[in-house]
């Protein structure tokens, strides 16, 4: 009686027990999505503390991501075995370094970054790993070193450290940007190359500059007392090739090493668990090839097949039942990664029952598209088609990028659906949207001097540090605003040379701008009273509150701030440019849409309520929910124009990997969707499916009625199958044959923002009286679309999709189809 509970072993099938119960010795676990390999990573940890052969504090556990790491906590506290003690060493690399590091910071110097000095005199027992023992004994005391107090720069941190000593170097910025030499550092750092070991090969990287100015960057860095991402493994690496003695200490720490997703490790990280692990080899990795989705940030999923090489007498397990998903969702995602050449490949199986079939759908655009999958995660939570009720927590939707977020975010605010947003900032905490609505605000209410400060020199204007304090101190002064105190300062002459212009240029703009603001928000507040007849002489802004955004983003010259920028994530911030211009198509002026968003804000409620996930699909690796929605499967979407227009297959097959990850999170629905329309850099585009959709095996796809007409609800299939072409699959999911098909473009078409560029700053043309009889549809300039109810001269009774029922002057509506 009372005996042990141990069933964190009698829940494993045999393979994952052999792989649990061989504790000493490499083990590599190389498995498919969903066999276990993370719960016996976890059975693993239980079992060696259970067992004694070590404390929880001498298990080194690392996970992808944080979020992975607290998964793994929370499986491991519902392991019956009593665990009450934290494990103390599971993380991310990034957060176990930074522990390591705080504590031997003083050993980062100069001279040993610079890495002239560990270049030769290779130590006996690492000599492949290039350890320098005397040397680094002997100069580790000398220069200055990094302090345990040190601080983590962030990437606008990183970025204008780099600034600066890209200008030391008299460099042309323009022309080289930071942000290119920062992608540059990056890539090094993950290969674990110090200054000093970057390759020959690489000399005429950023105009035969890079190497010198990474020195550079390292040498101020450590006069900051900080360190940025890549150098938080990249000096743990090389303080222990340099002092034995601080590595033979953890060696000893650590008896256990324990990686999950081992497929996605760079070279610097390979590099740290070596060397930790070299003493006495109790390593145990596990991942699977087919989920190597970082190959873009350094990884090598080649480390994962070299480690029987590295770790001799390893013993490999298999394992290859999958417990995780329904046999139509583990066939189709095997399906879709056959397509892949360059894999060892596998055999999983599964004995659940067959369950739902995976879902296919096609829709209008990118909202219709978020609309629908609100409406069905309602359906969801209800319970419907004799599906079991799923609870907000049990849902997820998995983008392919970052900007596909927002239409989510936004919809779901609108309805009232809790949410989450996993892995990164939500759309409205980027860097550029932060910037864009700090436009926004300054525009609408011209004395917030936050937004003044964080977007007079954004972009560069020539206002360095000593005119921003001068137009502080004029404002101070004059007990005004920054921007009225900006005003005084050109007015009396403070301010001269190119920084005067451009900030008089400014400073009009602004002006300008926000007067067309003042006017969309009087013609709103009017039109909340009732049966208004609004007065004909009352003066109309010349163009609506989304040409003025798109004026003020690129007038403003942010927009090309980002256009020049070099930086491969330049393009995503200008896709979230835009898609925050699309965003205000729902909202009548700036000021309703800035309130809309600090809700959103304010929105961060608590963690115990239930909430569907948004993530990136790389953010969703390791995961799993029972429902999963797949959004924006469009060629140059999903998979990516860039890995598109790659030459060779690396960047497709990495693309058709991410796409395994996604399916396989999924345990019992999934449902893939694509939009016949996407609005891309502000225009329009007509979207293909994505080829993967082409991959999906048939027999395990159902293909639903198209969205716009919810009547119809998912049940209803239009009876077909995948069938291969890309036009069949728009045919077949009626995409352009729906009966909504009409309705929906009639809506899209006479979308305000398709308003040619050129009316911009005339008054919209307004159309005769005479011309309007009761039942035709019209726009309206404050109050949006409406159907004529009434005509009594001149003046109009309309019906607002939006609005309600509003008399209005005749000639202030127009026909929508102009
Ligand atoms: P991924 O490759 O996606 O990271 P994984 O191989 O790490 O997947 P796990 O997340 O560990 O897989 O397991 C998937 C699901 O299967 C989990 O819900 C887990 O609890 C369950 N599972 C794993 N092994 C067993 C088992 N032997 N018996 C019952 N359920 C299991
Ligand atoms: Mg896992």
């Amino acid at each position: 009686q009372a005996s042990r509970p141990t069933t964190y072993l009698d829940d494993l099938n045999p393979a994952q027990r052999e792989a649990v119960e061989a504790l000493d010795g490499p083990v590599l676990m190389l498995a498919g999505a969903g066999t276990g390999k993370t719960k016996a990573l976890m059975a693993r940890v239980a079992h060696l503390i259970s067992t004694g052969r070590a404390r929880p504090n001498e298990i080194l556990a690392v996970t992808f991501t944080n979020k992975a790491a607290k998964e793994m906590k929370d499986r491991l506290a519902v392991t019956p075995f009593d665990i009450k003690a934290p494990i103390p060493w599971m993380g991310t690399f990034h957060s176990i370094c930074v522990k390591l590091l705080r504590r031997h910071a003083e050993l980062v110097t100069l001279k040993e970054i610079s890495a002239r000095e560990l270049k030769s005199h290779p130590n006996a027992i690492l000599e492949d790993l290039g350890v320098n023992v005397e040397r680094a004994r002997s100069t580790s005391q000398d220069g200055p070193h990094l302090k345990s107090n040190f601080t983590i720069l962030d990437t606008d941190d990183q970025i204008r450290l780099l600034k600066q000593v890209i200008a030391a170097a008299n460099i042309d910025e323009k022309r080289w940007p930071a942000r290119q030499l920062a992608g540059l550092i990056d890539h090094w750092k993950n290969r674990c190359w110090t200054p000093g070991k970057v390759p020959a090969s690489e000399a005429s990287a950023f105009n035969s500059m890079g190497t010198e100015l990474y020195e550079q960057y390292q040498q101020r860095l450590m006069e900051l007392n900080a360190v940025d991402f890549g150098d938080l493994i990249l000096h743990m690496v090389t303080i222990f090739q340099a002092h034995p003695d601080v590595l033979e200490q953890y060696q000893r720490w650590f008896k256990y090493i324990l990686v999950d997703e081992y497929q996605d490790t760079n070279v610097a990280q390979y590099m740290w668990l070596r060397l930790l692990a070299g003493g006495h080899k109790n390593i145990c990795c596990v991942g699977d090839d087919d989920q190597s989705i970082y190959g873009w940030r350094g990884a090598e999923v080649g480390n994962i097949l070299r480690f029987e090489k590295d770790f001799p007498g390893a013993k490999t397990v298999r394992l290859e039942q999958n417990y995780r998903s329904t046999p139509h969702i583990l066939a189709a995602a095997s399906s879709v990664i056959s397509g892949n050449e360059n894999r060892l490949g596998k055999t999983l199986w599964t004995d659940k029952p067959d369950g739902e079939k995976l879902r296919l759908i096609g829709h209008w655009d990118g909202d219709e598209e978020a609309r629908w999958i609100g409406d069905e995660i309602e359906a969801l939570e209800k319970g419907t088609r004799g599906l079991r009720p799923y609870s907000p927590d049990d849902m997820a939707i998995l983008v392919r990028a970052s900007h596909q977020m927002r239409a989510f975010e936004d919809r779901f605010l609108t309805i009232g659906l809790p949410y989450r947003v996993i892995g990164g900032p939500r759309f409205y905490e980027r860097l550029e949207i932060r910037d864009a609505m700090a436009y926004f605000r300054l525009v609408t209410s011209p004395a917030d001097d936050l937004a003044f400060e964080r977007i007079v020199n954004q972009p560069k204007r020539g206002l360095g540090d000593k005119a921003q304090q001068k137009i502080q101190m004029t404002a101070r002064a004059n007990g005004t605003s920054l921007l009225d105190g900006a005003r005084i300062l050109l007015q009396d002459q403070g301010l001269t040379g190119k920084g005067a212009a451009q900030l008089s240029l400014f400073v009009d703009q602004i002006d300008r701008w926000h007067e067309v603001a003042r006017l969309h928000y009087s013609a709103a507040a009017l039109a909340d009273e009732d049966d208004v007849i609004l007065d004909e002489d009352r003066p109309l802004a010349p163009f609506g509150h989304i040409e003025l955004a798109e004026q003020i983003l690129d007038e403003s010259g942010y927009t090309e701030m980002w256009q020049n920028d070099k930086n491969p994530d330049s393009p995503g911030r200008l896709e979230n440019l835009k898609e925050l211009v699309k965003a205000l198509e729902n909202f009548e002026n700036l000021q309703g849409f800035l309130e809309h968003v600090s809700l959103i804000m304010d929105n961060e409620s608590d963690d115990a309520e239930a909430k569907v996930s948004i993530m990136t699909l790389h953010a969703a690796k390791g995961l799993e929910f029972p429902v999963v929605f797949l959004p924006g499967w469009e060629d140059g979407l999903f998979p990516s124009q860039r890995s598109m227009d790659e030459s060779g297959l690396k960047g497709l097959e990495e693309e058709r990997r991410l796409a395994y990850v996604g399916i396989t999170r999924a345990e019992e629905i999934c449902t893939i969707s694509f939009a016949g329309n996407r609005r891309v850099f502000g225009q329009w585009q007509s979207q293909l499916p994505s080829r993967f959709i082409d991959e999906l095996s048939e027999e395990d796809v159902e293909v639903l009625t198209p969205p716009g007409l919810y009547g119809g609800g998912f049940g209803a299939a239009s009876g077909g199958s995948v069938q291969s072409g890309m036009e069949k699959r728009m045919t077949e999911a009626n995409v352009y044959n729906s009966p909504g098909w009409k309705r929906m473009q009639a809506r899209a078409s006479d979308r305000p923002v398709s308003q040619p560029r050129e009316t911009r700053g005339s008054v919209i043309d307004m159309t005769a009286t005479s011309s309007h009889t009761v039942g035709e549809r019209v726009f309206h300039q404050k109050f949006g679309y409406g159907e004529i109810v009434g005509v009594e001269g001149d003046k109009l009774e309309i019906s607002f999709d939006k609005a309600g029922v509003k008399k209005v002057v005749a000639k202030f509506v127009t026909n929508p189809d102009d």
